[in-house]
């Protein structure tokens, strides 16, 4: 089967539609100049038109200093008409990534990136604010109904936003979870013996189906610019026909578009966290 993202989206943005929210702001931090961001932007606008919410676009010019930059986010952090905010990567090299950690209010902190809310993710089993593609890629697999309790999954790739709190979704469903990264060897055969694959490494085609085993799913998070400029995944299928054996998400229109779901859903989260204080 092959796991679109778009009624995986529909289902969560539907969800959200009839809760009668009022109209959330988001602010978003960008770093002019870098295509994947622009895209990135493009679709968090499109997500926000979708239920009518708006959104702030603060630029990070390349010579954007440290001091600037915090200036700018404890503005956003203050001001009451912001509900939301997330910072786009890459960021200029004089910003220190854990000071952002540090410093964005965790109650406007969409992307779950605040120490406060990475504390709550590993140390409790809430799920209140987590990295949206982290979350995306268990609702994907919710929403097609793919066993994960008791599952063996393999996930390839370790970063904060990524690998790390996928992990520990999937462990809160009760999977047996292995991570897989740069430095780990006989990663196909590793593949093989894993009922869920999550791949987020931005190396084209590195998960190939060959090695998938027959009825495994496979989550690919993946965004990559090929050799010819399409979009393109860390999972290379065989074949159109591998969807029949295997059960794989997409890339365009997979993982990345349920991540935009999730994006309101905790702008959402965010709202009702600040009425609550
Ligand atoms: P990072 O560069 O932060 O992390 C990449 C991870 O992949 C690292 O842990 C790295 O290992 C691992 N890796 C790299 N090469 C290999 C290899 N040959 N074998 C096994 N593991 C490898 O990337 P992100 O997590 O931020 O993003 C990963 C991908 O997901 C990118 O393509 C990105 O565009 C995409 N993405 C998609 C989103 C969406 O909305 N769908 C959102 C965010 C990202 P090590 O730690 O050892 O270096």
């Amino acid at each position: 089967m092959l796991l679109k993202g778009k009624p995986a989206a529909d289902a969560i943005i539907a969800g959200l539609a009839s809760r009668g929210l009022p109209k959330l702001r988001l602010a978003v931090f960008h770093p002019v100049g870098d295509a994947s961001a622009e895209s990135y932007l493009k679709a968090k606008e499109k997500a926000l038109a979708r239920l009518d919410f708006a959104i702030d676009v603060v630029t990070v010019g390349r010579d954007t200093g440290a001091d600037a930059f915090f200036a700018l986010l404890d503005k956003a952090n203050r001001d009451p008409g912001i509900h939301g905010i997330m910072i786009e990567l890459p960021l200029p090299g004089g910003i220190p990534a854990h000071e952002v950690n540090l410093r964005i209010d965790p109650a406007k902190d969409v992307d779950g990136v605040s120490y406060h809310n990475q504390g709550l993710l590993y140390a409790t089993r809430e799920e209140k604010l987590v990295p949206c593609t982290a979350l995306g890629a268990v609702l994907l697999l919710e929403h097609y109904q793919i066993p994960v309790a008791g599952r063996r999954a393999l996930i390839v790739g370790r970063s904060n936003i990524v690998g790390m709190p996928l992990f520990k979704l999937l462990l809160n469903r009760d999977a047996t979870v292995t991570v897989a990264h740069s430095r780990t060897p006989h990663l196909a055969k590793l593949v093989g013996g894993h009922d869920i694959v999550a791949v987020a490494t931005g190396r084209p085609g590195l998960v190939r189906s060959v090695d998938v085993a027959d009825g495994a799913a496979v989550v690919d998070i993946g965004i990559n610019v090929g050799p010819d400029g399409c979009l393109c995944g860390d999972f290379a299928p065989k074949d159109e026909k591998e969807s029949e054996r295997i059960h794989y998400s997409p890339v365009p229109g997979g993982a990345g578009v349920v991540t935009n779901a999730v994006m309101l859903r905790n702008l959402a989260e965010c709202y009702h966290i600040q009425q609550g204080r």
